[in-house]
């Protein structure tokens, strides 16, 4: 970062112009073949902060050597209708050489931005939003006044991060020792001793703030680096939940929280990427209890109600943007019909935008974070449970064969269905997922899917070996990728 190559990569761009509109050609070290590799401006495929280096499956792969720009003699056509740029030409009497402009732009930059020797910051936080045309006039016509926004192709406007989270009255705001910066409100500084904690608490409270008064989700533009999952467990229970409707046995009337269980779901925090895995029918709930700020995508398991009755939930994280749901095909098709609203040609307005992504039992990636999907049967029907680094997560299986144990070896934590004591047909008994942590042999295993016949949790921990424990709502487990 702060380097050439980033240039390339993340196509920096202000004031007008971008660095697409001057890179002939980009040469790197690929990692893979470890050779050195040209690419052209085409081959670069670049976006809005974007580039094919940035893409899924080749995120991390190639490190840029060096970057050849192509400047025009004479400086133009240059872009001159940004702020003070405008009035250059004026100034200065003639038209203004490259080096006067770049002299402009780092004198409007060191006015609006810290400087760096200065106070440390995290750069622009946040990408501006692209929304559709008629998404722009919704906001406009719930009577926030005039939200500016500049054409950005084909039936699309963006829309300014700064503007909105000036507006949502987060200058200047501070968690810990990260602040909004007053000056330049997209830019978040360190006021002193700041966490990257404290950094991400802040930027959730500006989506949220954001979210509230205009309803636009907004999206980092930075890069989170973590080596570590933070997994947390949004319920325990079985398709029913614990207690169970109608149930008065001493479970059911349990006074422990944690015989509280909503049924089965996780949301898996890593690489700056919020994933929840299966959206329960108690999602609503599971969001609310946590503030959940947002969710970048969806994994299915398989598409019985307990594990996707949430779905039309996912609405307000939905927002401006289709949220990216990853799924077996026969999940599709089976969502499709049951969410048929959701997919009609004309759907009634405010219903959840989905952008549905087949996969098959490889590994695929999101935003680089490679996930891996491992089948495992429940009954008769295969389902997936998903890996992501040493962490996986495996609900309401009731078979594994031994190739996909294979993909679960070597993990830190496992998290496994064992629906209760009593042999299930479609599901782990107790002894069975015993069975499996002892074949997986992870640093630590949580029991999930616990029906209340499973037990208690007092009750459960106190016969499970070491290694493993019941897993409750709302626990929150940290695995290593
Ligand atoms: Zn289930
Ligand atoms: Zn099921």
């Amino acid at each position: 970062p702060g380097e050439v190559g980033a240039s390339a990569i993340q196509n920096v761009g202000a004031y007008g112009v971008e660095a697409k509109d001057v890179i002939h050609a980009v040469e790197c070290f690929d990692t893979q073949t470890r050779k050195t590799v040209r690419f052209s401006n085409e081959e670069c495929r670049f976006g809005y902060r974007d580039s094919m280096f940035k893409k899924d499956d080749v995120r991390g792969r190639y490190y840029v050597l060096r970057v050849s720009f192509r400047l025009r003699p004479g400086g133009i056509p240059m872009s001159l209708d940004y702020g003070s740029l405008k009035s250059l030409k004026e100034r200065l009497g003639k038209y203004p050489t490259i080096q006067e402009v770049a002299r402009e732009v780092t004198k409007i930059r060191k006015s609006k931005l810290p400087e760096p020797s200065e106070t440390g910051s995290a750069g622009s936080f946040f990408k501006n939003p692209v929304v559709p045309v008629h998404f722009y006039k919704k906001i406009k016509n719930v009577g926030f006044g005039d939200v500016p926004a500049y054409p950005a192709g084909e039936g699309m406007v963006k829309l300014s991060a700064a503007w909105l989270i000036d507006k949502a009255g987060m200058k200047g705001v501070r968690f810990g020792g990260a602040m909004v910066y007053d000056r330049q409100p997209l830019v978040i500084v360190n006021a002193g001793g700041a966490s990257g904690r404290d950094v991400m608490e802040l930027s959730d409270e500006i989506i949220r703030r954001v979210r509230t008064k205009f309803y636009i989700t907004l999206k980092p533009e930075v890069n989170f680096i973590d080596t570590g999952i933070k997994i947390t467990v949004l319920g325990t229970g079985g398709s029913k939940g614990t207690p169970e409707l109608g149930c008065e046995c001493h479970v059911c009337t349990s006074d422990d929280i944690r015989d509280k269980r909503l049924r089965s779901s996780v949301l898996v925090e890593t690489a700056g990427l919020r994933l929840l895995i299966d959206p329960s029918p108690d999602f609503r709930q599971q969001a609310l209890n946590l503030r959940l700020a947002d969710i970048d995508a969806v994994l299915v398991t398989h598409s019985h109600y307990d594990h996707v009755g949430g779905f039309d939930d996912l609405r307000p994280f939905c927002g401006n943007e289709d949220m990216p749901i990853y799924l077996r095909s026969d999940v599709n098709a089976d969502l499709h019909r049951r969410l048929d609203y959701c997919f009609r040609e004309h759907p009634y307005p405010g219903v959840p935008t989905f952008k549905m992504n087949i996969i098959d039992n490889n590994p695929f990636y999101i935003n680089g974070l490679k996930i891996v999907p491992v089948e495992v049967m429940h009954g008769k029907l295969p389902i997936y449970g998903y890996r992501i680094g040493k962490f996986a997560y495996i609900t309401d299986a009731s078979h594994s064969c031994e190739e996909e144990k294979e993909k679960l070896e070597g993990l830190d934590v496992l998290i496994i269905n064992s629906l209760r004591d009593c042999p299930h047909f479609a599901h782990f008994s107790f002894d069975q997922a015993m069975d499996m942590i002892r074949d997986l042999s992870p640093n630590r295993a949580y029991l999930t899917h616990l029906c209340h016949e499973a037990g208690c949790h007092a009750e459960l921990e106190s016969r499970v070996p070491a290694g493993v424990s019941p897993a409750y709502d709302g626990q929150i487990i940290l695995s290593t990728r």
